[in-house]
């Protein structure tokens, strides 16, 4: 059973931006769900690396729905803060995961340990956990990252998170001010999917 294509899954987050984006790596014939029809709430992530986490939520969503289940877990490192935020990246936008909090805070940080970064390239890169579960117990994963660098200014209103601040390597514009059809073409969970695409 666990070579035959993937016919239904869930997408295991409770992140629209994440379902929306997942959504559409996947093939149009699939049958997908999301954990907000059966609203249920997320798993605590309490695990020590993006891929600890994504198995979490995977196993924790898979358990509950007794479906096959896909979950991402992901964020932005920066090197100048030492990898920071890293696994927090949601939390980083406190309670209610405001994504512009999270970024006033990216800067701040950044600030305080170089005053003069806005003249200087702040490197950075997005990383992607991806984990299937099925319900068997059985489970496969894959990771992937995009490198780049910190906008000294938010541009751009497409994508979430951290998009509208991030600059792919050879690229002039952020996430946030590209296509989204672009960004799924080469970002860190599209480098993820492509190594586990043949079980779709
Ligand atoms: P989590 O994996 O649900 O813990 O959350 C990951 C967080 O990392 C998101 O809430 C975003 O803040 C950030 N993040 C992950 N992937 C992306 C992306 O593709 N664009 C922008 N921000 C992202």
């Amino acid at each position: 059973m666990y070579n035959k294509k993937i016919s239904k899954i869930l997408i295991g987050t409770n992140n629209p931006g994440k379902v929306k984006e997942i959504r559409d790596l996947l093939p149009k014939s699939l049958n997908v769900f999301s954990t907000k029809n059966f609203k249920i709430k997320s798993p605590s992530e309490n695990g020590k690396s993006f891929e600890e986490n994504s198995f979490i939520k995977a196993k924790f969503f898979s358990k509950k729905t007794k479906m096959i289940c896909l979950s991402d877990d992901s964020g932005l490192e920066i090197d100048i803060l030492n990898g920071k935020p890293g696994i927090h990246s949601s939390r980083w936008g406190g309670k209610d995961k405001n994504f512009n909090k999270a970024i006033n805070k990216v800067f701040r940080e950044i600030k305080k340990k170089d005053k003069d970064w806005k003249n200087k390239k702040i490197k950075a890169r997005f990383i992607c956990a991806l984990t299937i579960y099925w319900p068997g117990g059985k489970i496969k994963k894959s990771s992937g990252k995009v490198e780049g660098y910190i906008s000294s200014k938010k541009k751009g209103k497409n994508g979430f998170g951290y998009d509208p601040i991030f600059i792919p390597l050879n690229k002039k514009k952020t996430f946030g001010e590209i296509s989204p059809r672009l960004k799924y073409k080469s970002d860190h969970r599209y480098n993820a999917f492509k190594k586990i695409k043949k079980f779709f």
